[in-house]
């Protein structure tokens, strides 16, 4: 079994509990499809727990962090926070060894019939694929036209199942949060471990056992989390308080 994880954005605390909460179900493999850093606290704490995952995926906010241009699209306190980023990464000794590993992410990584990519399979790092999309069907067409069976993407952190018959599946209408696979091909939203945006402001993530997908949520210390972005002048305080609102 698999668990593929996303969108931990430095926050340490909710990796820890995701991270407690895989090792309890027997999971082999962790994929994590990109953002490990960007608005939270403790950014080379999250590289570092990374580099043992089975595989990570670039996602846009690591992109930012290496090159200047990657901010192009970014809202003023997300600019300031891979600023802030930056900084954390590149003033202490760790800094050679996560730029080594930054370098190493791949935009998409194919797995026999299992792709992996940060946003979706048109533009792995940039293309934002929302549950309100099904009714744009030409979007979804060409998004499955390069999807073979399953893929699993995160970047906006609302997590759910996107159908090649255009419609999309939220977990809560799943029971236990469980997705059967068949003979459909879909794209898997694993949604967010560190900054959850669907209203549910626990930790979210998937496992994947080659037919099933379970949703999963991980309570975590949230106020921890919070205090430390508080203390980080750089980083905007609405991005802890988003954290308790879970949007
Ligand atoms: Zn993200």
């Amino acid at each position: 079994m698999k668990a593929i994880i996303s969108d931990v954005h430095g926050n340490f605390e909710a990796l820890t509990a995701v991270l407690e909460d895989i090792e309890s179900r027997g999971v082999e493999e962790i994929i994590c499809v990109g953002d490990i850093v960007g608005y939270g606290p403790n950014p080379q704490e999250c590289l570092n727990a990374a580099r043992s995952f089975k595989l990570s995926i670039l996602g846009n906010h690591e992109e930012a962090v290496m090159f200047r241009a990657g901010v192009r699209d970014f809202r003023v306190r997300a600019e300031m926070a891979i600023e802030w980023t930056k900084k954390q990464l590149l003033g202490n000794g760790a800094a050679q060894n996560s730029l080594k590993f930054l370098h190493s992410l791949q935009e998409s990584y194919e797995d026999g019939d299992v792709l992996y990519v940060h946003g979706s399979p048109r533009q792995p790092l940039r293309d934002y694929v929302y549950p309100k999309d099904v009714k744009d069907q030409a979007k979804i067409r060409e998004i499955f036209s390069k999807v073979t069976k399953y893929c699993f993407c995160g970047h906006t952190h609302l997590p759910g199942v996107f159908r090649d018959d255009g419609t999309f599946v939220h977990p809560e209408d799943l029971p236990m949060g469980v997705y059967l696979t068949g003979s459909e091909r879909v794209m898997v939203n694993v949604g967010s471990v560190g900054q959850p945006r669907d209203g549910d402001r626990r930790s979210c993530y998937v496992t994947f056992d080659g037919d099933a997908v379970v949703f999963r949520r991980v309570e975590y210390d949230i106020d921890q989390t919070v205090k430390k972005i508080y203390a980080a002048k750089d980083l905007d305080r609405s991005l802890g308080d988003r954290l308790r609102a879970g949007k």
